[in-house]
């Protein structure tokens, strides 16, 4: 391990609870972790120092919901232009063709794309095991492992195909019994607990219309027993609300509370449809929400109520969804695309620049159970994000930076993961983008050839 100090930073946004942000400061690293933080802390020994006299540093944004293998189908012309169940309709048939070696491009291609973007910890959730698919949460760890991101990777799972009522094809739901010894041997496997972890599992069915109120129970059963995190899609259309009321007399959020998913350890994607007493019902509970507005304007699903949810000091976080529904991999956007959804709304004062910065760093790493992200300080994790305040796109916000970061969309220069270079003069520094791009269409044209041999 290295050490590393970022000498006079024109700014830091600590993202602490008093929202200090420094001026001229340097932030001193040691084997991953920030050991000195302010004005006094230029002194120490240390193998690396960066003039910082240009830079912006900002906590590494956390992304709290994703499907990386979706990469594969960006822009898929039968998708576009329809709501979630027709759209999944149309791609879960492609999906069924999924194999080990697309969801590590997939992944890598993914996790690239957002460390571009300034991201440093990222979720997934894999719900597609067809044939074959013993070794994706493996691939997902090692494709992680590669690009040098810090990453939650959720098993999800379907036990509810088209035959007994739900929208996925039978050939992609797995028996109750296959999904849970799989989740139990992926969590023995690379759950890391301790703060600091780079790997950490949660558990994840897919959603009210694809698991049995058995997987979530049992789901559930197991992740409190291993002692991790639980992650669903919940109210994210009005067909699913109907849906949920049709089948279960409850509204998708009782649904979640039915069968012991409302609880801390829980968050889930979306949230766009909740009632009065739903929100009220998710509060009281503290469970997290993961916001991802971009999804739910591309695929029409509605605005969510993040500032209700903010009032009722709900934990949000960010999530830029999969990429059949967004279709960019930048959590940037997100942070702009939250604030814009908020103040169309709730009015011009909904959010702020840097209640969105918040919502991207602290915010996520709510959702993901830790206090050890999110923010820049003394005793967390050395995960920053370094703008560079000379750069064209943040020309003219110079009175204030953050909203510049947050509203002008510069990329990050450099972007550092547990004290260790990931990105570095806007540059990949483990891995080849063009080697990621290429062997991400190879795997892309293999799905859609796979996809249209078994329609013909
Ligand atoms: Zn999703």
């Amino acid at each position: 391990m290295s050490s590393l100090r970022l000498e006079n930073c024109r700014l830091i946004a600590t993202m602490d609870d008093t929202g200090r942000e420094l001026v001229d400061a340097s932030v001193e690293i040691r084997d991953g972790w920030i050991t000195a933080l302010g004005q006094e802390s230029g002194n120490g020994e240390v193998d690396q120092v960066i003039d910082a006299r240009n830079l912006i540093a900002i906590p590494g944004l956390v992304n709290t919901h994703h499907h990386l293998y979706q990469i594969l189908t960006r822009g898929f012309p039968e998708s576009e232009g329809k709501t979630l169940f027709p759209w999944l309709r149309s791609l879960y048939p492609v999906w069924a063709g999924l194999d080990e070696q697309m969801i590590f491009a997939s992944t890598r291609t993914g996790l690239a794309e957002l460390a571009l973007s300034g991201c440093t910890t990222s979720s997934d959730h894999l719900y597609v095991f067809p044939d074959g698919s013993q070794s994706f949460m493996d691939a997902q760890v090692e494709a992680a492992q590669s690009v040098g991101l810090r990453f939650h990777a959720t098993r999800g799972s379907m036990d509810l195909g088209m035959e007994d009522g739900g929208l996925p094809p039978n050939s992609v739901v797995q028996s109750l019994d296959t999904i849970l010894r799989d989740s139990e041997r992926v969590i023995d496997l690379y759950h890391d607990p301790t703060p600091g972890a780079m790997t950490r599992i949660g558990l994840a069915p897919c959603s009210p219309f694809s698991a049995t109120p058995e997987l979530m129970r049992e789901t559930a059963v197991l992740a409190r027993e291993k002692g991790v995190l639980l992650h669903t899609h919940i109210a994210e259309t009005m067909d699913e609300d109907a849906y949920s009321r049709e089948t279960f007399g409850l509204s998708p959020v009782e649904l979640l509370e039915s069968v012991g998913w409302a609880a801390p350890d829980v968050w889930v994607a979306h949230c766009v449809h909740p009632s009065d007493s739903d929100i009220e019902l998710l509060r009281n509970r503290d469970v997290a929400v993961a916001h991802c507005p971009t999804s739910n304007m591309l695929l029409g699903s509605g605005l969510a109520p993040v500032s209700s949810y903010r009032a009722g000091n709900i934990r949000v976080g960010l999530g830029v969804d999969g990429s059949a529904s967004n279709d960019a991999n930048d959590l940037r956007q997100e942070m702009k695309q939250a604030l814009l959804v908020a103040r169309v709304r709730d009015g011009a004062g909904a959010l702020s620049a840097r209640d969105a910065l918040r919502l991207g760093t602290r915010g996520g790493a709510s959702c993901l159970g830790r206090d050890d992200i999110g923010i820049i300080d003394v005793g967390k994790v050395a995960d920053i994000a370094l703008f560079d305040a000379d750069s064209l796109a943040l020309a003219g916000s110079q009175e204030d930076l953050i909203a510049g970061i947050v509203l002008a969309g510069p990329r990050p220069v450099t972007v550092i993961v547990n004290g260790e270079f990931v990105v570095k003069d806007g540059n990949l520094v483990r891995v080849d983008h063009a080697d990621i791009a290429r062997l991400h269409n190879d795997a892309a044209c293999r799905l859609m050839t796979r996809a249209r041999d078994a329609m013909n």
